[in-house]
């Protein structure tokens, strides 16, 4: 398994011209945040978690087609209309640059006085804050589906808390907006073949070059996320953001096998 991880990120860093650099701590923090997306079995985790009722997710598209009729049918945009229609469901949103630039994606609150809100951080990449503001609506739908339960009234999302989200059932529901809204069935599936990805890390994570072109393609023309046009930053914030596209998109693949959605 670890011989077959270590090729795998070979292959994404690669794919992507990250080239290493092990003696800066940071990188190897990435890295680190990496192969932990690359090694978990994000099917198995779904299905678990909707076993016990808390990833419902046929039930989430159709909440989410009620407000977002486009939902798992178009490659949803976050522009001006997708902002009206968030402000008039009564949630406020807050965009600003976060004075520490980039730790801090996002966070949601619920405040029972003045209505939901969410704040987004705008020094990430465009299509970072669309995921990031999919996120933080997802909190949202949660809520209205299943209770505010025990999560706290704020709920943050920091850059390197991908591998958190597969632990924590709350953050791994509101991921399903970004994903489902970002890979609408039809797309998944031209995206992802389940053939190449079943045969490695016990039929979990695949990631052959193939896909990882076409997931480039699909990013980049609808959101504008491009790592390729940024060779200019640093290699640590560049594997930061190829991890959090992969994190979204092993999710995607994995409720594409596991639902066929
Ligand atoms: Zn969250």
């Amino acid at each position: 398994m670890d011989a077959e991880l270590d090729r795998l990120v070979a292959e994404v860093l690669s794919t992507f011209h990250i080239e290493a650099d092990d003696g800066d701590p940071q990188w190897r923090a990435r890295l680190r945040d990496l192969r932990r997306i690359l090694a978990r079995d994000y099917r198995a985790t779904v299905r678990s978690l909707h076993r016990s009722g808390r990833l419902p997710v046929r039930e989430f598209v159709g909440e989410a087609r009620h407000h977002f009729p486009d939902m798992n049918r178009k490659a949803m945009q976050f522009d001006q209309a997708m902002r009206d229609q968030v402000t008039d469901l009564g949630i406020v949103l807050r965009f600003q640059e976060a004075p520490d630039r980039r730790t801090l994606r996002a966070f949601y609150h619920r405040d029972r006085r003045r209505g939901p809100l969410i704040w987004l951080n705008v020094a990430h990449l465009p299509g970072a804050v669309a995921a990031s503001f999919g996120h933080e609506l997802g909190h949202w739908f949660r809520e209205r589906m299943l209770g505010p339960g025990e999560s706290a009234p704020t709920r943050a999302f920091f850059n390197s808390d991908f591998a958190e989200h597969l632990r924590r059932p709350d953050e791994l529901f509101a991921d399903l907006f970004p994903v489902i809204s970002a890979y609408p069935t039809a797309i998944a599936e031209r995206v992802f073949p389940t053939g190449t990805w079943r045969q490695r890390l016990r039929k979990a994570a695949g990631l052959d070059r193939a896909t990882l072109a076409r997931l480039r393609a699909h990013l980049g023309s609808n959101y504008g996320f491009d790592i390729e046009q940024r060779l200019d930053w640093e290699p640590p914030r560049r594997l930061y953001y190829i991890t959090s596209m992969l994190h979204f998109a092993r999710l995607r693949w994995a409720l594409l096998e596991e639902f066929d959605l």
